[in-house]
């Protein structure tokens, strides 16, 4: 069951981010609002910190989700931004999770393809060596899609995650501490101690610890009845990056041959890179020369483009042909 899961959650983050476009980040002013006036330990401010620091606040956008709803005043402000809970008022150990905030990707400036036939021709970039090293970032890439083995698009960033389960939110979504490293180049920021939805394969108890693979897919707003102390019993809205357990793509001369095979039969694959490439303005240089009356030596000003680095970060999209 939780491959399909996984899947409705992944779909309704990934409609989210296209309804929502890029408007989708919100201030976090409304962070952890019931817990906000508990005596509570400092933990749920700590947590929302990454994320605080990743988006930097805008006029609010917060209710926006909510204007898509039957248009009922609700008694309780708590009630307005979320939907869902109209109906679900009910039952005070109801769970909701929207999503709020897609996870970030770069964007391509510039795609290329490369050709299986031209591998290792004279003058050919398709050389084994590059090969090899956009299979590397395929694999960081793409995860393995449970149900066929075949490679998938990870729609966020992927990131071993070391958690504990704090609470259970049925079907075998979690609210858990979480440890992951900021990825480089990417932009996901380091996670330490901080409060996450984690969407696994499989159950776990309440204050187990566990490793696993997680793709960021966003950030969402989770509604739900806390179930430990010092938070017992009080309805909370909290906002938290949510992962998902995905099996990764290993980086094998198997997995690779894989992959080399998948082209041939017409996959259409691509992978996305960064390199820092020569400032074109500059020359690389990281300044530009102006020749001075009178004088031997020319003037030289720093490059705005590079900030006189005479590189800029360059984002390829490499497509994959037979
Ligand atoms: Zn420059």
């Amino acid at each position: 069951m939780s491959p399909h899961l996984a899947r409705c959650l992944l779909s309704s983050c990934l409609l989210a981010a296209t309804a929502l476009g890029a408007d989708a980040e919100a201030p976090m002013k409304k962070e952890a609002e019931a817990p906000a006036t508990a005596p509570a330990t400092a933990a749920p401010a700590d947590a929302a910190k990454p994320a605080t620091e990743a988006a930097p606040a805008k006029p609010a956008m917060t209710e926006k989700p909510a204007e898509a709803a039957p248009a009922k005043p609700a008694a309780d402000g708590e009630m307005k931004k979320d939907p869902e809970k109209e109906a679900k008022e009910e039952d005070p150990e109801a769970v909701t999770i929207t999503p709020f905030r897609a996870a970030r990707l770069p964007t391509a400036k510039e795609t290329r393809t490369f050709h299986l036939a031209k591998l290792n021709k004279p003058l050919a970039f398709e050389t084994t060596r590059e090969l090899q090293r956009l299979f590397a970032a395929f694999a960081s890439q793409h995860v393995v899609d449970a149900a066929t083995g075949d490679f998938s698009k990870a729609p966020g960033s992927m990131t071993a995650i070391a958690y504990t389960i704090v609470q259970d939110l049925g079907e075998n979504r979690f609210l858990a501490k979480g440890n992951w490293p900021a990825l480089n180049g990417d932009p996901l920021l380091e996670g330490k101690d901080a409060f996450v939805v984690l969407l696994l394969d499989k159950p776990a108890a309440v204050g187990s610890t566990g490793r696993c693979t997680g793709l960021h897919v966003g950030m969402v707003a989770l509604g739900f009845t806390a179930k430990f102390a010092p938070l017992e019993g009080r309805k909370l809205t909290f906002r938290r990056e949510a992962f998902l357990q995905c099996t990764p793509v290993d980086e094998s001369a198997a997995a690779m041959q894989k992959f080399v095979e998948a082209i041939q039969k017409g996959a259409e694959l691509s992978v996305i890179t960064t390199d820092r490439v020569a400032c074109k303005p500059c020359g690389g240089l990281g300044f530009t020369r102006e020749a001075q009356k009178g004088k031997i030596e020319d003037k030289r000003t720093p490059c705005k483009d590079c900030e006189g680095t005479g590189k800029l970060p360059l984002v390829t999209e490499t497509k994959f042909a037979p």
